[in-house]
């Protein structure tokens, strides 16, 4: 177990099991990758939404990315939930004080029912703070509009939102193209000089819970593992492509998606 690759997630927990933390450490394990979580929020929350968010004071969330980084190690961290300006600049100046590598950024923002998982002021944090520290950040549209403040309408669009967020810092940008209204979807990556995209067949259901989370943390598995960014992509992506397909069907609104894909 030498050479075990350790990862850790800095986001909210969801009771439910199907986002957040809990998403994460699942993934991380179905990767075989160590997993560790520096929590952010806590949220009271089924398959039907989102019905509490209790947030963590920052130095909480300063202090358990410290423990974590100083004693274990961490081959490579995620973001999630971060919800408002001072923890997104505790997780910062954590990255910057531990120099952390292969750091994942999904800018949560909007959970599908509508409940705000990250404040309105709290975007301009995440560009100025968080994206200089980032080698993958991975929006999805209404997110990549969000960041860029235009509108994104079919793949050129997405390609120019990504030019716009590699300028803000980010090393990489993996945009999800799944809120085109198309059968055949789009995922861009873009590494400030090409342009990749993986196209699949869309998966009609309503048991996506949780999708951004579990596809961002299976990225960060392989990032720890040692994987490139194009590697970890491929492989990320087929796995979130095979846990939609093979949803379990639980709760009675937005399922999660298949942890053991
Ligand atoms: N709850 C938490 C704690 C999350 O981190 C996320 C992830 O983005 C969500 C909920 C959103 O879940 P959904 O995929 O249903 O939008």
């Amino acid at each position: 177990m030498g050479n075990l690759a350790k990862a850790l997630t800095v986001a909210g927990s969801d009771s439910g099991g199907g986002a957040g933390i809990q998403a994460d450490l699942k993934t991380f394990h179905q990767f075989h990758v160590y997993g560790m979580s520096a929590l952010t929020a806590v949220t009271a929350q089924n398959t039907l939404g989102v019905h509490g968010v209790y947030p963590l004071p920052a130095e909480a969330v300063a202090n358990q990315m410290q423990q974590v980084i100083e004693d274990l190690g961490v081959d490579a961290m995620k973001t999630g939930m971060l919800f408002n300006v001072e923890i997104i600049e505790a997780v910062a100046e954590q990255i910057r004080q531990h120099q952390v590598k292969n750091v994942v950024v999904d800018p949560v923002m909007i959970a599908k029912g509508g409940a705000k998982l990250l404040l309105d002021e709290a975007v301009k944090a995440i560009v100025e703070k968080l994206l200089p520290y980032t080698l993958i950040v991975t929006p999805n549209l209404p997110e990549a509009e969000h960041l860029t403040g235009r509108p994104i309408r079919n793949v050129a669009e997405m390609k120019e939102a990504a030019k716009a967020i590699v300028a803000m810092g980010a090393k990489h940008v993996v945009m999800k193209g799944g809120h085109l209204p198309a059968d055949e979807i789009v995922d861009l990556l873009y590494d400030g000089e090409q342009f990749f995209t993986f196209v699949h067949q869309r998966v009609n259901t309503q048991h996506t819970h949780g999708t951004g989370c579990t596809f961002s943390a299976a990225l960060t598995a392989e990032l720890a593992k040692g994987s490139t960014v194009y590697e970890a992509m491929e492989r990320a992506n087929r796995f979130i492509i095979e846990a939609i397909a093979t949803a379990p069907g639980i709760g009675r609104g937005h399922g999660p998606t298949n942890h053991w894909a």
